[in-house]
């Protein structure tokens, strides 16, 4: 009897479901240079698929607006004048440049669109990086303070001439909260979108949440280090993996430290933890140039983030309130927490 009455009340929550509900998921390569995917919950699967659509047209529109490897894109444009005088641009440009110039600023300057001044001499794919002379050379145009902002007028200028920009570090987080504003705008409460590294979701998986794996750095695609468990929220990983060559025992990758011209390689991997995406994106390279205990002192002083670093050991950080999460709240014995009982563990699953 009680088995019946179970069986029954399955039967009615179905019932409540409409017909055609279901998970929609489309990957696409070739935008931004990165994978796009997008996964959505819909009671009406071709709407679920024009929602699609209107997503990656708006990636489209941004790598078409802010790609550096773009001659016609409006911030080859700005690379190419702005050291002229102030040049008029578009709202959407001129927000995220004010918004990149505020992570330089959180971030102690790690993150600076103007890596770029010296980041144009590399070429990871044909091998290629600057010599020192070179480097000495453009450096000095390397200082977000170098752009110069009118929000009067919507215009940038450089103050100087060699200035590049390049918003490869916050375009992608910035094109994923795009997607999801889009997708909210038209009523979906469960998605998840990401590019290349950087992912934002909202909603749950019907009561589960979901789970965003953190790749090793130093093994193959689909091994992680740990799955991370997420509703609501954004995650970005950067690593010394993703664009790279090592030569004569060096590893030079994709990530400038803008005080040195040379690749920032003081982690392995940092994993941001955030309310958006272009957040998280703006806050995942910092770890690269600032070193593991710098970075974290910087996360957890920002409320709305966590974090996860794998140091060039091997060995991983977790910000506070992960560490809370994992161990429990620290003891109470009235002694400020010592720094060195600091989560640090090893990536091997093995150990
Ligand atoms: P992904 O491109 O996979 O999202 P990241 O988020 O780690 O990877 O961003 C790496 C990119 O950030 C580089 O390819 C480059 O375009 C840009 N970049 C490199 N160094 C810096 C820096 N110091 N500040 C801001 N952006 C940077
Ligand atoms: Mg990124």
């Amino acid at each position: 009897m009680r088995k019946v009455a179970k069986w029954g009340l399955v039967a009615l929550a179905w019932a409540a479901l409409p017909a055609h509900a279901e998970w929609v998921k489309r990957v696409t390569d070739g935008i931004m240079g990165t994978r796009i995917t997008v996964e959505l919950w819909t009671e009406d699967p071709a709407k679920g698929g024009q929602a699609i659509d209107a997503v990656l047209d708006e990636m489209r529109h941004i790598d078409e607006t802010m790609s550096t490897y773009k001659s016609t894109s409006e911030v080859s444009r700005v690379n190419a004048k702005a050291a002229d005088g102030p040049m008029h641009i578009s709202k959407d440009l001129f927000d995220l440049l004010v918004t990149a110039k505020q992570y330089s600023e959180i971030t102690d300057g790690a993150f600076d669109i103007t890596y770029a001044s010296v980041g144009y001499l590399y070429d990871f794919r044909k091998h290629v990086h600057p010599d020192d002379a070179q480097i000495a050379k453009a450096l000095p145009a390397v200082n977000y303070q170098h752009v110069l902002l009118d929000p009067k007028a919507q215009t940038v200028r450089f103050s100087q001439k060699g200035v590049r920009i390049d918003l490869g570090g916050i375009a992608k987080g910035y094109s994923v909260d795009r997607g999801i504003q889009i997708l909210q705008g038209l009523g979906f409460t469960r998605a998840f979108v990401g590019a290349g590294g950087d992912s934002r979701i909202i909603g749950d998986r019907f009561g589960k949440p979901w789970i965003v794996g953190i790749r090793d750095p130093r093994k193959g695609e689909g091994n992680v280090i740990a799955r991370i468990p997420l509703e609501n929220a954004a995650i970005s990983t950067s690593g010394d993996y993703e664009r790279f060559f090592d030569e004569g025992g060096v590893r030079y990758h994709h990530i400038i430290d803008p005080h040195t011209g040379h690749s920032a390689s003081k982690v392995r991997s940092a994993t941001v933890i955030g309310p958006s995406a272009t957040r998280t994106d703006g806050l995942s390279k910092t770890a690269f140039v600032l070193g593991p205990d710098a970075a974290m002192e910087i996360y957890n002083r920002l409320d709305d983030i966590d974090a996860i670093i794998v140091k060039l050991d091997g060995t991983i950080l977790y910000s506070k309130d992960i560490q809370r999460a994992l161990h429990g709240p620290p003891p109470v014995s009235g002694a400020a927490p010592d720094p060195s009982n600091e989560s640090s563990v090893p990536t091997d699953p093995k150990n």
